[in-house]
């Protein structure tokens, strides 16, 4: 979706993207790489299908995922 611009489940091309809001204290959609501090949050972007409201989500930057890999991995 985010690579085609086009829901997988109804081919659509209503997709709208969703950013990280930095100002919220807590979202569950982000990662946290930190128990002790929010600044080591790692956004997850979202990408709605308004047609049908399919959702995916991305963590966008490769140094992201790497820090996600270092930790979970
Ligand atoms: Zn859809």
């Amino acid at each position: 979706m985010k690579n085609s611009n086009r829901c997988p489940k109804c081919l659509s091309q209503n997709i709208v993207r969703i950013p990280d809001d930095q100002r919220r204290y807590s979202s569950g959609n982000n990662i946290y790489t930190s128990k002790l501090t929010l600044i080591s949050k790692i956004p997850v972007i979202r990408y709605v299908c308004c047609d049908c409201g399919y959702t995916e989500n991305w963590v966008e930057k490769s140094s992201e995922r790497g820090e996600i890999k270092k930790i979970y991995g």
